[in-house]
Order: C-alpha cells, then sequence, then structure tokens
C-alpha cells in the first residue's frame, strides 16, 4: 500500500469548480482511480456542491439569456463530474475494487443520499456481473445461480 500524497476536500472543491491546471486536473483524476478514499471525498464534495448558496428558481434560470456563454453555468460542470464519478464507479466494479467499496455502504448511502442509488447500484452491479459472465464463461462452470 504506497500512501500518496490525498487530495483534501478543499483541493477537491478546485477540482470541481475547475480552478486547476490541465495538469493539475489530470493528476487529481488519474489519483481518483487509484484511490477509493479520495473517490469518497470527491463524491462528498460533489454532493455539498449541487446545493447552490443561493437557490436558483427556474424562473431565473430561465430568464437567463444566452448572451453570457462565458459564465459557464455551474450545475453543468456538477453534471460532467458526476458522469465522471459514474465512469470510475463503473472502473472500479469492473477491477473489483468496488466490493472494497461495497463494504462501506452506508457511507455511500450517506453520500448519495437516496435509496434509489443502491437499486441502480444493484442493476449495474447485476449488468456488470452478466456481462463478466460472458468474458469469462469459464470461471463459472457453467452453473447458473439463483
Ligand atoms: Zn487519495
Amino acid at each position: 500500500m504506497t500512501q500518496t500524497n490525498h487530495m483534501t476536500q478543499s483541493q477537491w472543491q478546485q477540482f470541481i469548480l475547475n480552478q486547476l491546471s490541465d495538469h493539475e486536473r489530470e493528476r487529481y483524476e488519474d489519483h481518483l482511480y487509484s484511490c477509493d478514499e479520495c473517490l469518497e471525498v470527491y463524491m462528498a464534495c460533489l454532493d455539498e456542491n449541487v446545493q447552490p448558496a443561493a437557490p436558483i428558481v427556474p424562473e431565473v434560470a430561465e430568464s437567463i439569456p444566452a448572451h453570457k456563454p462565458a459564465a459557464k453555468p455551474f450545475y453543468r460542470q456538477t453534471l460532467f463530474h458526476y458522469g465522471l464519478a459514474a465512469c470510475i464507479t463503473l472502473l472500479l466494479m469492473t477491477t473489483g475494487l468496488f466490493s472494497q467499496l461495497l463494504t462501506h455502504s452506508n457511507q455511500w448511502n450517506n453520500i448519495a443520499g437516496a435509496k434509489q442509488h443502491r437499486s441502480v447500484t444493484d442493476q449495474l452491479m447485476q449488468k456488470t456481473t452478466a456481462f463478466l459472465d460472458q468474458l469469462h464463461p469459464i470461471t463459472k462452470g457453467g452453473k447458473t445461480g439463483e
């Protein structure tokens, strides 16, 4: 177990807010793929960022015309990061690391803040398992589970 420098919560905030250089961002992203601890911190930060300090009323959002394209809507970045997190989660599942994360399922539920996360995860697990079965039919020996 190599203890690399873990990123702090505020560093992940910077990552999410896109305040890092390209090089740093790559390094952070790379670290996410290999460190489930930081992935949890990162997911927690995402959760916090979903709730903006000043709530955006739909009316207001619609009344903002497209004449200010320079200011990136914050939630779009958040969506991007959720996509990234989902990709990493899938990656971890296929590499077996996800089974370690499952032991922290309580924390995961807290992070996701919703029970549906679990059922989605279950579905993903089933799909991934079925997919892996196709890839490695030999390891299963043809025995079908319940
Ligand atoms: Zn780390």
